[in-house]
Parts: C-alpha cells; structure tokens; sequence
C-alpha cells in the first residue's frame, strides 16, 4: 500500500520537499497549449534548458569573431569541441572518458558500430534483439544482414512478448541466446523499449551473451539520461544513445558511443573510418593509411557539430548538477505516483479501464508508463490534449507517458490525473 493522495494539496507539499525542485525552473516549458502544458514526452523530445540559448550564442559570437581561426581560438576551441562533453556524457553512462565520444547522430552511430561489431561468419552470423524494436533499429539490422549476404529470416532472431502478454520475459531472451550459442554473433537489444518502457537487465543479457562467445550491444535512446547505467562495469561491448530525449540537446541533436576499453587497443578491428577517428597528434599531415585513435574517438568520422554539440554541453552541466542518482530517485517516485493516480482513476471512474503495461516493478521501468486504454480512442487522447497534456499516441489506444524527474512535478502529475478524469467525460 502507498501513502500517496489523489490532491492538490498533497502534490504541492512532495514539491515543496523534493530535492531537486529548483531544476524545474531551468527549463522553457512550452506555450502553445491553450491551458498551461503538463509535458509528459521528454522520452521523445525533452525540453529546452534556459541556458542553451547563451550557449549556442557563444559559439555564433565566436564565429561571427573568428571565422576560420575560432577551431583553435574560439573561447571553446571547436578544433577538440566533443572533449568538452566526453566527462560528463561518460558519467551519465557509467564509462570511462575514453570509452565515449559524441558524434554523429543515432542511427549512424548503430551503423558505424556494428559495421565493426557484427562481424558475422558462416558459423557465427545471427543477431538477436528485441520483437518490435524501434523501426529505424530494425531498418539497421536488415540492412546489415543484408549487407553481410544473409537474409533476415535467417539471421535476425526476434525475442518477443508471449501471446497473450505485453512484456519480453528475460528467461526468453536468455533462452534465445542458449538455443543460438553456437550460430550467434552479435545481440543488439533497446535497453528501454521505447513502446512499452521496460527496462531491461543489461548486465544479465551482456553475461548470457558473453557466455555463449557473443558481442553485446544497446541502443540507450531511451535510457541514457533516464536510467543508472553502468556500462563498463557490465561489460557491454558497445553501446550508443541519441541526445535529444531524456539528454534535452535540441531536436535531432548529437549522438553518443560507448566502446568498452577491451576494444580500444584493436586498432585492426574493421571500421568505416574518416578523418577525424585519425590519431590527434599527426591527423593534419594528412597522410594515406588510416591510424585510429584509441578508444571511442576512433569511431568519429567527421569534425564537430559544434552547435548541436553547445546544446548538449549545457544540458550535460545540469546532468552534472543535478546527479543520477539523485534523478533516479525521484524518477521512481514521481513514476509511483503517476501509477497511482492512474489506478486510483480506473478505479474510482466507471468510464475508465486503464492498464498499465510497463512493468510494476521500479527495477524493470525508468520515468515512462505506457497506458492501455480499453474502450476508449483517440477520443480521449484528444480531450486530454485540450486539457493542455502533450504526450504520445500510439494506434490502436496506448497513451506513453514520461515524467522526466528533471523538470516534472508532483502538481504536473496530480493535473494530469485531472486532466484524464475530464477526457472521459
Ligand atoms: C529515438 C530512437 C531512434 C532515433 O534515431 P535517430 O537516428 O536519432 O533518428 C533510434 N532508435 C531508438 C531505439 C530510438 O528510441
């Protein structure tokens, strides 16, 4: 049993005790919505820190300065720009500075990643991950089957739900990977599935994988910033993550990678290489035959994005400031409490049939509840959205909703729960 409460007045005192309230104010919360926005989609795009803008300008005014020279004497010199974000982006996946760089977007990153990862053999080439994984993740898996010479049909292994049930059970990925010891080359699994928000044991599917001579890989879209990872010491062998979700690093913002230090000293692995993943020391004598840098930065193929990467540097700094175990903190309690005034509705209100299909156990879910809403439709959706609730549809009735415990309140949850009482009218 909770001691949470269905009022105002109670959200009102959790704020007024939460830790990390004062973050709430660094951030611009939208203005389109008719009655004052309760944004629940920071899973999708999060919000933009105030401060962004005074970053993005410094390096415009360094331009506008500087031209060409700003890449070495510009305040931040673009030259080395991604250096500036690799402490903090490592802190925030649980790795050391040398098994992260920031570069590039998402999918690009999964590429360039398995282009050295997925190194399939007549023997070893299937690759497993998750059924319904994100559609450009599985656009990127075909094609690489593809590109190796394998079907998809006989190379990729889909693990999914049950009939009947809306979650992966990890004793069927773990299953997967024994059925597959001998022909399995690489996994490749979401961390947090972006539809339902489970959370999966990255630790435990790195080991199984491990175990049966398998490369194991995430893609963190959804959990970098979100989740305490540990990559390192989980012994994931690479990893990348978007920016722009729970990292709040501007729309289509960069991108980060994760190669574990096991791998920084084979420089013969193959990869797509440009010049920027060049060894720092001699990259402008320009000469043939590429010389990786060890590390993640051998991955990089091209110089900084600087602004893109301003965004990020000043949403990392707030990362920083506010700390992950901190955020994971309230995460969970905010995420309790928008589970319970979920039920509380479902079970007061006639109308409302809610089921809940992210996992109830707080170690298998970050900020997101992905809501089944039996006997109701767009409809619903639609009204709440008038009630000025931005969230995510999903055909034929599930409402993702994400309480980022950097800038959501207690009150936005409890209005939320008012706003959803309201819709079913
Ligand atoms: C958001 C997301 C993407 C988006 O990829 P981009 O290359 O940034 O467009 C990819 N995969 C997953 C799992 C995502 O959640």
């Amino acid at each position: 049993m909770s001691n949470y409460n269905n009022s105002l007045e109670y959200a009102r005192q959790k704020d007024a005790q939460d830790p990390l309230r004062k973050f709430r104010d660094e951030f611009e919360f939208p203005t389109f919505t008719e009655n004052e926005v309760i944004y629940f989609t920071g899973n999708s795009l999060g919000l933009m820190p105030k401060r962004t803008r005074e970053y993005i300008n410094r390096e415009l005014n360094d331009w506008a300065k500087w031209g060409v020279e700003g890449h070495f004497d510009a305040e931040r010199p673009w030259f080395a720009y991604h250096e500036f974000l690799t402490e903090k982006a490592a802190k925030v996946v649980g790795a050391k500075n040398s098994e992260v760089v920031i570069t590039h977007s998402l999918t690009t990153n999964l590429h360039l990643l398995l282009v050295s990862f997925y190194r399939p053999t007549r023997q070893r080439f299937k690759i497993l991950c998750e059924k319904k994984a994100f559609p450009s993740d599985q656009y990127a898996l075909e094609s690489q089957v593809k590109f190796h010479g394998f079907t998809p049909e006989e190379a990729i292994i889909e693990v999914g739900p049950r009939d009947g049930e809306h979650l992966i059970r990890e004793e069927d990925i773990l299953k997967a990977i024994e059925d597959n010891a001998d022909s399995l080359a690489t996994i490749m699994i979401g961390g947090v599935n972006y539809y339902t928000g489970q959370l999966f044991d990255m630790e435990k599917i790195t080991a199984a994988g491990h175990k049966v001579g398998a490369i194991v890989g995430f893609d963190l879209a959804h959990a970098a910033g979100n989740i305490k990872l540990q990559l390192h010491d989980w012994k994931v062998d690479f990893a990348a993550w978007c920016s722009y979700k729970y990292l709040n690093s501007s729309p289509g913002g960069v991108s980060g990678m994760f190669v574990h230090e096991k791998h920084e000293f084979e420089p013969e692995l193959p990869r797509f290489a440009g010049w920027w993943g060049y060894d720092k020391e001699t990259r402008f004598q320009m000469k043939p035959g590429f010389v990786p840098m060890k590390g993640a930065e051998g991955w990089q193929l091209s110089n900084a994005p600087v602004l893109g990467m301003a965004a990020h540097l000043a949403s990392l700094e707030i990362f920083d400031e506010a700390g992950m175990d901190n955020l994971c903190a309230k995460r969970d309690d905010l995420t309790a409490y928008l589970e319970f005034i979920i039920n509380d509705i479902s079970e007061r209100n006639d109308k409302a049939n809610f089921e809940i299909i992210t996992p109830k156990d707080k170690n298998q879910r970050g900020a997101q509840l992905s809501i089944l809403a039996h006997g109701q439709g767009k409809q619903l959706f639609d009204n709440i959205s008038k009630e000025g609730v931005v969230a995510d549809w999903r055909e034929p009735n599930v409402i993702r909703i994400a309480p980022a415990p950097l800038y959501n309140s207690y009150e936005d949850v409890y209005r939320f729960g008012q706003a959803l009482e309201k819709g079913l009218e």
